[in-house]
């Protein structure tokens, strides 16, 4: 049987890792969140005080650090980083760190490793475009800045955090231009990627979409 690859690509808040978690249960496939790996460089070289602009020392931050997944957790050096890297400091600056060129690099070599050999559903800017050119099925979901915006606020507040509507609007526009700007493989739909709008959409409406795709 060959591997199954399915590749979820899309905006910051569009519902990609909420949904693509909930199918790889189901589908009984890996899944691999690789914004969770930008977020990991990110926290590391903010931990060690560099210039995020300074492309030797981030190299050097990535050269010297372990990723791997536990679960749903993410371990970088031995150490549970999950809560860590979903901070607001990490959030600010995790644009500028996945936009070089060599932390991209390294980061794409290590997911298409994870996915060598076993069926994964991985999501992200650039999995249908350049981690997984040849993915089974590739996914673009889009949706409204301002609902996305309500839904992180919504994740938030469940996490017992408080957050402004107007100030994750602005980040969240913030990031997807700079993410679609970026030289090196920016966010982009590929051109043979389905393109689900969630705004409208429950959770439950887009899983369906994508598993009706995937079984037909
Ligand atoms: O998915 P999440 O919002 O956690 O991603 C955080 C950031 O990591 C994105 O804003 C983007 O800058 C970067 N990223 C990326 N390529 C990916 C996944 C995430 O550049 N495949």
């Amino acid at each position: 049987m060959t591997n199954l690859q399915i590749a979820v690509d899309g905006p910051a808040g569009s519902g990609k890792s909420t949904v693509a978690k909930k199918i790889a249960e189901q589908l009984r496939i890996t899944y691999l969140d690789t914004g969770a790996m930008y977020r990991a460089v990110t926290y590391k070289a903010l931990e060690a005080e560099i210039d995020l602009n300074d492309q030797a020392a981030l190299k050097a931050v990535v050269d010297q650090m372990t990723i791997c997944f536990n679960q749903n957790s993410i371990i970088v050096d031995g150490l549970d980083v999950s809560e860590a890297i979903r901070t607001q400091r990490v959030t600010l600056n995790v644009s500028l760190v996945s936009a070089d060129a060599y932390v991209r690099s390294e980061m794409v070599k290590r997911q298409q490793a994870i996915a060598n050999g076993q069926s994964v559903i991985m999501d992200g800017r650039d999995i249908g475009t350049t981690v997984l050119p040849n993915a089974s099925y590739k996914f673009f979901l889009v949706a409204d800045p301002r609902e996305r915006a309500r839904r992180r606020l919504a994740e938030l507040s469940a996490k017992g955090f408080t957050g402004d509507l107007d100030e994750i609007v602005a980040d969240i526009i913030r990031r997807d231009t700079f993410d679609s700007n970026r030289e090196v493989s920016p966010l982009k739909k590929a051109e043979d990627a389905i393109e689900i709008d969630t705004t409208d959409l429950t959770i439950e409406e887009v899983i369906e979409v994508i598993l009706k795709a995937v079984r037909s």
